[in-house]
This record gives structure tokens, sequence and C-alpha cells, in this order.
């Protein structure tokens, strides 16, 4: 049977534990009931908001348990757990001595697929430490300008389960994945998929970087056209490698310098394509220019390769990937311009919220006055202020852990000014931004990339994307 045929589960009488109530655990335990399936959902949390979701349920017939996440029903014969529930939870030892099988949403919808009578779309799949989001946008958007019928969905914020169960037939889905749900998805089978880099992130959750990047590698079991691997990351590439893929199926590199043989790459400013071509060894094609990717920053030409080997892979023409590239619009608080104000410009990097992604940012500018700061998560930042010392004309710190920022700054730019904003009020951010406009010059680039968590300030990164661009367009119009 190959892979991407749909299996059937016959879901009459069987009983079906849904562990968590939320995003995912409510349309599982719905989309299954109205399948025969007997379900009862089982919840940690017993407050108000999970006493009206549990009415509702009841009133359809399920049965829900609240305030106990932890006890296995003893009828079940299958779990679906919500993707961020932790794999050492009592609920998943018990599943695991009773010869349950647990799967998360992903697995559901993957199974799921194809099951209310419409064609069962192939999924071009994408996981990473960083750049997930803006890469299934990007490719979304291509694979649209080839006039596919497509949807950016999974991790991104649109469930799986409402785009393989909804009304709209697909040609196609671009599938963010992150590293939970792979976890929870045993039989997911892509057509094709990407791993974009491999950074430390989560590790608590996952146990190691092992378990993390074997998490991560699940996205390529079973594909049967290609597994796109960062040429830049090796450990993408060990991932392909260790793979168990269909006959066939090829590894596909991603590279800023010049493309090797199955390698898409950069030549010239030109983004060339030297894997689907009718003779890699001699020829490239011409896919689109640097110019026409939205920041054309180097890990955002990253993020396009990537994009582009999917959609090649797919069977995309040359011309829908450059249409598809320059239709494409960054996500807010993602290197978002903001203004120039005289000649510094104003970018919100809200979103490099760890010290990977703010790596990246850094990388993407010559003169830096760089805002930075609030909750690390356990990360260390040595590393990030030796690869930027260079390129720093100055850093405003702020939030709860910037002494460990200030720390890394002495011991390796200690020249590098510094200013130790000791505030968290809602004016915090604007006094930032004053201090950061004081410390640049003509030319420089003022930059949000607090390589930091922001809950010790804001709701979340978007609120302190938003501070930050409500700040500058102050001073904005004070200067106009
Ligand atoms: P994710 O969905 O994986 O969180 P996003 O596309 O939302 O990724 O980008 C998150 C942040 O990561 C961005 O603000 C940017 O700073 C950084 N980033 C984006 N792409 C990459 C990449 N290829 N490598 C490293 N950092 C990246």
């Amino acid at each position: 049977m190959g892979s991407q045929e749909v299996s059937t589960v016959d879901w009459q009488g069987k009983h079906v534990t849904v562990a968590g109530l939320g995003v995912s655990g409510i349309p599982a335990a719905r989309a299954l009931h109205e399948r025969g399936a007997l379900v009862t959902v089982v919840n940690d949390g017993d407050d108000e908001r999970a006493r009206a979701q549990a009415a509702e349920l009841e009133a359809l017939g399920i049965t829900v348990r609240l305030g106990d996440g932890a006890t296995l029903p003893p009828s079940t014969e299958l779990v679906v757990t919500a993707p961020g529930w932790q794999p050492d939870k009592p609920l998943f030892l018990a599943a695991a001595e009773a010869g349950v099988p647990v799967w998360g949403d992903v697995e559901l919808a993957w199974r799921l697929r194809g099951d209310n009578g419409k064609k069962a779309a192939p999924w071009l799949a994408v996981t990473g430490t960083n750049g997930k989001t803006t890469t299934v946008r990007m490719l979304a958007s291509i694979l649209e300008a080839a006039g596919l019928r497509t949807a950016a969905v999974g991790n991104i914020g649109v469930s799986l389960l409402d785009a393989v169960l909804g009304d709209t037939e697909y040609d196609v889905l671009a599938v963010e994945l992150s590293s939970y749900q792979l976890h929870w998805a045993p039989s997911l089978r892509a057509h094709s998929a990407a791993v974009l880099n491999l950074a430390p992130d989560h590790l608590d959750w996952h146990g190691s970087m092992e378990a993390y990047a074997a998490d991560k590698g699940r996205v390529y079991e079973g594909n049967t056209v290609a597994c796109v691997y960062n040429v830049a990351d090796p450990a993408t590439e060990d991932l392909v490698r260790e793979a168990d893929v269909e006959e066939g199926c090829r590894a596909i590199g991603f590279t800023l310098g010049a493309p090797g043989p199955s390698q898409l790459g950069v030549v010239d400013g030109i983004l060339v394509d030297r894997a689907f071509v009718a003779n890699r060894q001699k020829q490239a094609q011409e896919l689109a220019e640097v110019s026409d990717v939205d920041p054309p920053a180097p890990h955002n030409i990253a993020n396009a390769l990537a994009a582009a080997a999917l959609a090649r892979a797919f069977g995309v023409e040359p011309a829908a990937v450059r249409d598809g590239l320059r239709a494409f619009r960054p996500d807010a608080h993602r290197i978002e311009h903001v203004a120039d104000i005289g000649e510094v410009a104003y970018v919100d990097d809200s979103k490099a919220t760890n010290t990977h992604a703010t790596e990246a940012s850094l990388a993407a500018y010559d003169s830096i006055v760089w805002i930075v700061g609030g909750l690390a998560k356990g990360a260390t930042f040595d590393e990030l202020v030796i690869g930027a010392a260079k390129r720093l004309r100055g850093v405003v710190l702020m939030g709860a852990d910037r002494a460990l920022i200030h720390e890394a700054l002495t011991r390796h730019a200690p020249e590098v000014p510094v200013v130790d904003l000791d505030r968290t009020d809602t004016g915090a951010m604007s006094e930032a931004v004053a201090r950061a406009a004081e410390l640049a010059r003509p030319g420089d680039t003022v930059l949000l990339a607090p390589a930091c968590a922001s809950m010790d300030m804001f709701t979340n990164y978007n609120k302190r994307g938003e501070a930050f661009a409500d700040a500058v367009r102050a001073r904005a119009d004070e200067s106009a």
C-alpha cells in the first residue's frame, strides 16, 4: 500500500480518551463522537471556562472529567492528546503500560483525511526551530500563484482537523508542524518535508537535545518525493539520512551559497534550482531574485529557498515560485520595518524570542542599536554577543533577565555603550526607543530583537512589538 493512501478506522463503539479541552481537544472530541466513538475527555483544569466547554460537549453525549487529567479511563482503546501535554505525564505512562496507542491532533487529522468523501490532499510539511510560520506562508503563496487550491495550516493557528474535515477541497496543504506535534504523529507521511534548522529549544519538554532532534526528524519519515535540509546546518542532513523514506525520495539541500547538484541556492543575487531540472550536473534554473523576498535578510532567503524546494518537489513551475515570493508579505513583528526617522531605520522583530532567531536578525544589519531583554528561559547570551559585537553601535537593555545579557556584553563587548533600563511600567518601551535614538547614528538600524520571552512586561510578543511600533511612530510624527 502506498504511504499516501488513506487508512480507514472503524470508530463505531471505540472507546477514545481525549486528553485536554482546548483548541485541539474540542474539535477532536466532536469529530470522533460524530463518527460513533465513545469519547471521554479528561482535563487537568476545572475552572469556569472548562466547565462551560464541558457542558457543551456533555450536551452532545460526550463524557467529560474535569480536574483529573492523570487517570486513564479503564476501557480506553486510544488516547488523542493535545500536542503540548508532556510525554512523562502519568496518563501516558498508564497508556504505555496498557498497550494503548497515543495520537496527537496531527495524527488524528492525518488518519481522518479523506474520511468526509473529499479528496485527501497531500501535505508539504515544514518544521525547524525558527522560520516555520514564514516558510509555510511563503510556500502557500507560491502554491496559490501556481493556481493550486491550498492553505497554510497546522501550528500556524489553523487547525489541521478543520482543514481536513471542512467543506473546502484542497489540492495540497502547506503544513507547519511543531516538535510536540511531531512527537505524537507516528504514522504521518508527508509528500515532502523540510527541517529548516535545529537549535536547542523546548528541551524541558523533550528531555534532551537528542529527543528534540529525533521528534523533528519524524517529519521526514515516509516522504515520497523530497526531504529538504539546510546545507549550513548538518544536523538537518543527518536527520534525512536517518529517516526511512519511500523508494525514490530525494534529499534536497538549500544553501545561501552556489548550489551543488540536488540543491537550491543563490548565485549573483538570483535564487536558483539545481535539483528539479533536467540536467542537474550542468544546469541551474533561475527561480527569483533576492530582492523578490521580503525582507531580503539572509535567514529569510533561506526560508524562501526551503519553500521553493517544497513547491518544486510538488511540480510547481519556476515563474510561480517568483510570483508567489513577490506576493508574500511577512507577518507582523517579524523583522518588520516600522519607520525611518532621520537616516535611522526602526525594525520590529519582537518574534525573536530565543537566541537562535535573534542571531539571524542581528546578522541582517551592519550597524545596530539593539533593544534586548525579557525572560531568558534558561538561555545564555555569550555566543550571541560574540557574533554581533562588531556590529553593535549600542545596546538598550530591558526586562527581568537583562543582567544576564549585561554580563555577556561586559565579557565580550566591553566597549559598546549600554543603557540599562530599570523600569517595567507601560512607558518603558517609549524610553527604550528614546534612548536607542540617542545612541543611533545615520545609517544605523534600531532593532527590537529581544532574544527573550515577553511575559515579564507584556501579554505576549505581539503586544511588545506593538508597544515598540507605537513609540517609534510617535517619534516619527513629532519629527515630521
Ligand atoms: P516560527 O514559526 O518557527 O516561530 P517565524 O517564521 O514565526 O518562525 O519566525 C520567528 C522568528 O525567527 C523571526 O522573528 C526571526 O527573527 C527568526 N527567523 C525566521 N526565520 C529564521 C531562520 N531561517 N533562521 C533563524 N531565525 C529565523
